[in-house]
């Protein structure tokens, strides 16, 4: 891991100071963690894949003009962005019900959605992130009514491109979830940025012909296979870090020797 110095270790990720002053380095753990931190476990080889894939969509996305915090990749682990003033909403867009929103309106998960739906939850651990309005996120001063509107077109031109990218490889986007924050230039001038990852532990991805879930659910709902399932979804980006892999567990035995 970096010997630079840590500045925020989160449930997935560690944040550690970048080389140059407004740039972090985002080290991608094994960690994973779901229904609120209750349910806790490793996904092994995940934050080298998570590293990988995030890295391939937001190099995407940042090709069709999408602001992100990517800058570039450092090693298996590592990636190195830019300094981001989060804004602390946790913005979900959903094509077809699922989880949380298939429960709260008791239909089958599965069920396409008419048109998709832009959701904000306020990052609060404490909270259990509830949901929030605009009213809210304006109100309590997390976001003014323009960075909301900033906020909603990228986050659904993000789901315009990436459900055709992920249909490309078979995939269906279900849902996703984003965060944002804000970057200033050297003038002050401010823009809203999409940061941290994107990637099978914050997007429901299933198999367009067989509906499999080859994302984080499988760990939710203890199916099974966790790591094959985020190997896959790089493997169809074309990502797979095959060597990498190889390496990480040749380590793994050696430690274990
Ligand atoms: P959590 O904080 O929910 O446990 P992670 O383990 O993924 O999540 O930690 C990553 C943290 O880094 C998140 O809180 C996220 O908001 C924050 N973050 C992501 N990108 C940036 C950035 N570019 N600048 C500052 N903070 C960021
Ligand atoms: N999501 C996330 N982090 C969260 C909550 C949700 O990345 O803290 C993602 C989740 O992976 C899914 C989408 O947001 O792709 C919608 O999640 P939902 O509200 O259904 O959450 P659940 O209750 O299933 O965690």
């Amino acid at each position: 891991m970096s010997r630079r110095r840590r500045i925020y270790e989160g449930k997935a990720k560690v944040l550690f100071e970048g080389p140059e002053p407004g740039t972090l380095v985002q080290y991608f753990k094994d960690d994973a963690t779901a229904f609120n931190n209750q349910k806790k476990g490793i996904i092994s080889g995940k934050g080298v894949l998570n590293n990988r894939i995030s890295e391939y969509l937001m190099t995407r996305l940042a090709e069709m003009g999408i602001p992100t915090h990517f800058v570039k990749r450092l090693n298996m682990r590592e990636q190195l962005v830019y300094e981001l003033e989060i804004i602390p909403v946790e913005v979900v867009v959903r094509n077809i019900a699922a989880g949380s929103f298939a429960k709260r309106f008791n239909m089958p998960d599965g069920t396409p959605i008419p048109r998709s739906i832009v959701e904000y939850y306020y990052k609060s651990d404490e909270l259990g992130d509830p949901m929030v309005t605009e009213e809210h996120i304006t109100a309590f001063g997390w976001a003014t009514p323009q960075d909301l509107d900033d906020i909603m077109a990228l986050a659904l031109r993000v789901n315009d491109y990436m459900t055709g990218l992920f249909l490309g490889v078979g995939l269906r986007l279900v849902d996703f979830k984003l965060e944002f924050g804000r970057l200033y230039n050297d003038n002050g001038e401010m823009r809203i940025v999409l940061a941290d990852e994107i990637s099978p532990d914050n997007c429901r991805l299933w198999d367009v012909t067989t509906n499999e879930r080859l994302d984080k659910d499988r760990f939710r709902q203890d199916l099974g296979d966790v790591e094959e399932a985020y190997r896959e979804v790089a493997r169809r980006l074309g990502v797979l870090p095959e060597g990498e892999v190889r390496e990480m567990k040749a380590k793994r035995s050696e430690a274990k020797a």
